[in-house]
């Protein structure tokens, strides 16, 4: 028998909001924390666990905020589940960490730096650091350096070839280039070449670009689109007045060009989430989060709810995590929103989900998904 939806809703509502407890037997019969999480990304710092249904769920474990969590990871009938006071979901599988973090290229980086599976997909970073300063990202606090294209094609070489994590796309992410022309043609230069480099491999192997709006950002995503691009990320983060103070640079910087440049995209790739803008809830009110939903699917851009975790090392480390009842409020407005303009809640990927507020059924109608079993 397969867990029920709304018990699956609910364990991953909470997980994504406050995480989950592991006692100390459970921990070190999983291989300990170095063994199910890299906290290189405050989204991806957690334990990925495969539940019924292609549910994935990316749990933080080890932060401060997770001791008060409800769910707790534990055995039940002799079986490893997510429970929540009376509803738990067996584990089908604990999702490992790729097989190449010990491993350099032929210069001696490290080649996790530049590329990091996760689930089904490898993550690659251009540029180390970023020319915004969001305050809840720990990308922020990083200095500024463009990585040589030699270096990131090696780094995607290792991730291709492990056999640990089979991937099967690719997504290009942050953080952005600085202002000045020369950076903006470098990252673009990056792009071109790292789908070139891609397709070169797997024509099929999908390579989606998470990058902040540009003032050419129409001719950018012609571009890219003609050079083989499947989808873009095209990310709002906050959507009321509090993201002048959350992410000033990149507001003031990004914001007006986010709209002509989603329009573009959406022209060019049609409504099925394969355009698409992440929110997150728990940095503004909720009726900021509902109204950027609603914004972007007018537009027919799938909204990701990418829910607030407090990193460390941030402005906002000491920031409560979000509540799981607006997580929740958050979710059934939204779908209501998504069903009214006909857009898919995104990601398009059902394994990318791990760390988003959606699930598998959200995709129906929209897009034929390979479960994410099938891909091992
Ligand atoms: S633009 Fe993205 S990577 Fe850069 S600081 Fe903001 S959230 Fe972090």
């Amino acid at each position: 028998m397969t867990t029920d939806h709304e018990t699956l809703e609910r364990i991953k509502t909470a997980a994504l909001a406050v995480g989950v407890r592991i006692d100390v037997p459970t921990l070190a019969s999983l291989g300990g924390a170095d063994a199910l999480t890299v906290h290189e990304y405050a989204t991806t710092g957690g334990i990925t666990l495969e539940l019924d249904d292609d549910v994935l769920v990316n749990a933080p474990f080890d932060e401060p905020f997770c001791a008060d969590s409800p769910l707790e990871l534990s055995t039940v009938d002799g079986q490893l589940a997510l429970v929540l006071g009376e509803r738990h979901a067996p584990v089908r599988r604990v999702v490992p960490l790729p097989g190449y973090l010990d491993a350099v290229d032929v210069d001696g980086r490290p080649v996790a730096d530049t590329a990091m599976s996760h689930a089904d997909r490898i993550r690659v970073s251009p540029i180390t650091g970023c020319a915004y300063d969001c305050r809840f990202c720990d990308v922020a606090r990083v200095r500024y350096q463009p990585r040589p294209i030699e270096q990131i094609l090696a780094g995607i070489d290792v991730a291709l070839a492990d056999a640990v994590l089979p991937t099967r796309h690719l997504l290009i992410s942050g953080g952005s280039p600085a202002k000045g022309a020369a950076h903006q043609q470098a990252f673009e230069d990056v792009c071109l070449a790292v789908i070139d480099h891609v397709h070169r491999h797997d024509p099929e192997f999908e390579v989606d670009i998470m990058l902040s709006a540009r003032p050419d950002g129409p001719e950018f995503v012609d571009r890219m689109v003609d050079a083989g691009v499947a989808g873009f990320s095209i990310n709002l983060e906050l959507f009321g007045e509090d993201a002048r103070s959350v992410l000033p640079l990149k507001h003031r910087f990004t914001r007006e060009h986010v709209g002509p440049m989603i329009e573009r995209a959406v022209e060019r790739l049609g409504r099925t989430a394969r355009v698409r803008s992440l929110l997150i809830p728990g940095l503004e009110p909720i009726a900021d989060t509902l109204a950027g939903v609603e914004w972007l699917a007018e537009r027919g851009c799938s909204p990701v709810l990418s829910p607030f975790r407090p990193a460390r090392g941030t402005a906002m480390a000491s920031r409560p995590p979000v509540a799981i009842d607006d997580l929740r409020l958050i979710l059934d407005r939204a779908r209501t929103t998504l069903a009214r303009h006909d857009v898919p809640l995104g990601p398009r990927c059902v394994a990318c989900q791990h760390n988003t507020l959606a699930f598998p059924w959200d995709l129906v109608r929209y897009v034929s998904r390979p479960s994410f079993v099938s891909i091992r």
